[in-house]
């Protein structure tokens, strides 16, 4: 886009920005929301449907559809007679859905006699035309780009009030730390914040902007934000580069907000929360009254049980960028320490059995399918490369009450990695291993190996397999290569690349590559453990 064009983007956000902060979202409105979208939900996915996929021939759903003879009209009675998940069900076995692979056009979607060959733009949701894009990392192309909607992130923003609300967290003071752009997560959350009221205090960034390198564009993007949101009357931070040496600022910060006695809530993915926890423990700072809002990685029992070791409690938010937020942390009888609430008014979620394309075997993944207006994406039956544990019960929460019953816990992913709140996918971490590892330092593919650790001491860890045959190798520059390598295609990569250099996530263990119980030998071990 033209430098024009993004400063008229930017004008045009900026002008919503001023009705978006002008009207407040509380638990009391959110509620309302949650309740609207309830009663309206059939009615919005067949309208969402009928519009973006039925009656848009360009649709790539409309080849998969047409296989399973499936038209408007039987589409439409399917829902109202038996349920939109029952008809997303019946769907997936006649295969309409779309694969992570197909759904980043790594492979085109092949079904029978019918094949779709599509580009990751045609997911958009046509009726989305203004807004920021942001970028997701973890591809080798340009990464997965999304539309930041206000009008969704307004609708988040009251189901995060509602969350707060239920977990009792409701008018506490509020930190972010979490990445700015071009990750649009830390951003979007900043935004709810500031429209619930409670705008973050501080923004504390794991990542310094140099180590970045982002395109102007998105440098300009913050810094507007961050001075129209202001003009408009919220006090919003700029954020602030703090390493990870330097967490007991950050929890310093936190002791000096815990002294006005209203306690603190703090946006960060949970192995921040897992370094603030065990900084303060060991400088001797209890941190009872913070409510850690954590995403951006599974929360573990491992990682949720070193929040509470510092007198903390941990709320899980799950979201994706190509779903958006997805659910909030139940507040009732859970589950597991991640049990969320699916936000059922924006998406639908089913599972199927698949197998895992790195070993593991067989996993319950998980598709969504949009159901907002607004969504970035239009999504029917689409995989994350997450899977999880789907159940319908009564918790006794708020969200509970307000007819949310769907949970989703122990979710964990089969086909990329996660750490520190950072994803790369499978793919791109085969080609490392098995194409650029051996090219630099010797052997073949089947020499080397990357392993998830998940909580090491709390920590995801990943370890770097070198076998014995490879012969002497310095273990620093193998470090740094899949690094370099990682952080190459988008600005969003080198910013993932920089978090995991900086929190040393990378380590090289020389031993023999492991085999599954299989018997195979694979590239990457992932998504086995939790
Ligand atoms: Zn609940």
């Amino acid at each position: 886009m033209s430098l024009a064009g993004h400063i008229n983007t930017y004008a045009r956000f900026a002008w919503g920005l001023r009705g978006f902060l002008g009207e407040r979202a509380t638990a009391e409105s959110g509620r309302d929301v949650i309740l609207g979208r309830l009663r309206d939900r059939d009615a919005n996915f067949l309208a969402l449907m009928k519009r973006a996929v039925f009656d848009n021939p360009s649709s790539p759903y409309t080849p998969l559809l047409r296989m399973a003879g499936c038209e408007y009209g039987d589409f439409e009675s399917s829902v109202l007679r038996d349920g939109i998940e029952a008809t997303l069900q019946e769907l997936q076995s006649e295969g309409v859905y779309v694969t992570i692979d197909e759904f980043k056009c790594r492979q085109p979607i092949v079904r029978g006699a019918v094949t779709v060959d599509c580009r990751e733009e045609d997911f958009d949701n046509p009726f989305l035309t203004t807004g920021i894009r942001a970028t997701s990392g973890g591809s080798r192309s340009r990464g997965t780009a999304t539309t930041l909607s206000l009008g969704r992130t307004s609708y988040i923003a009251h189901c995060q009030a509602v969350a707060l609300e239920a977990h009792g967290l409701t008018g506490r003071p509020t930190l972010l730390w979490m990445p700015a752009l071009p990750s649009a997560a830390g951003l979007v959350v900043m935004l709810q914040l500031s429209k619930i009221g409670a705008p973050p205090k501080k923004w504390f960034s794991p990542v310094a902007s140099s180590a970045v390198r982002p395109s102007f564009s998105k440098r300009m993007a913050t810094l507007y934000l961050v001075y129209a949101g202001r003009a408009f009357g919220a006090d919003i931070p700029a954020p602030e580069y703090v390493s990870t040496e330097r967490a007991r600022d950050i929890v310093r910060y936190i002791e000096t907000i815990l002294e006005q006695g209203r306690g603190c809530v703090v946006c960060c993915s949970p192995s921040s929360a897992v370094i603030a926890a065990r900084t303060a423990v060991s400088a001797g700072i209890g941190l009872s009254g913070v409510a850690f809002m954590t995403g951006g990685e599974p929360l573990t029992p491992s990682k949720a049980a070193e929040i509470r070791l510092a007198g903390a409690t941990a709320v899980n938010m799950y979201a994706s960028s190509e779903v958006g937020t997805i659910g909030y942390g139940c507040a009732g009888a859970t589950k597991a320490c991640d049990d969320i609430h699916i936000l059922e008014g924006s998406q639908a979620v089913i599972r199927y059995e698949r197998n895992t394309p790195f070993g593991g075997g067989a996993v319950q993944s998980l598709l969504f399918t949009s159901l907002h207006e607004r969504a970035a994406k239009i999504l029917v039956n689409v995989e994350s490369g997450d899977y999880g544990v789907l159940d319908t019960r009564e918790c006794g929460c708020m969200f509970g009450e307000l007819g949310l019953k769907r949970h989703l816990h122990t979710i964990r992913s089969f086909d990329k990695l996660t750490g520190q709140g950072m994803t790369f996918v499978g793919t791109d971490i085969v080609r490392i291993i098995e194409e650029v590892l051996p090219a630099r330092f010797g052997g073949v593919s089947t020499d080397y190996q990357m392993v998830e650790l998940e909580d090491v001491g709390g920590q995801t860890r990943l370890d770097v397999i070198v076998g014995p045959n490879v012969g002497v190798v310095d273990e620093a520059q193998v470090v740094d290569l899949v690094l370099d390598e990682l952080s190459k295609g988008s600005d969003t990569n080198r910013m993932m690349a920089a978090v995991w250099r900086e929190r040393q996530v990378l380590r090289v263990r020389r031993e023999n590559p492991h085999l599954t119980s299989g018997g195979k030998l694979l590239s990457l071990h992932i998504g086995k453990k939790g």
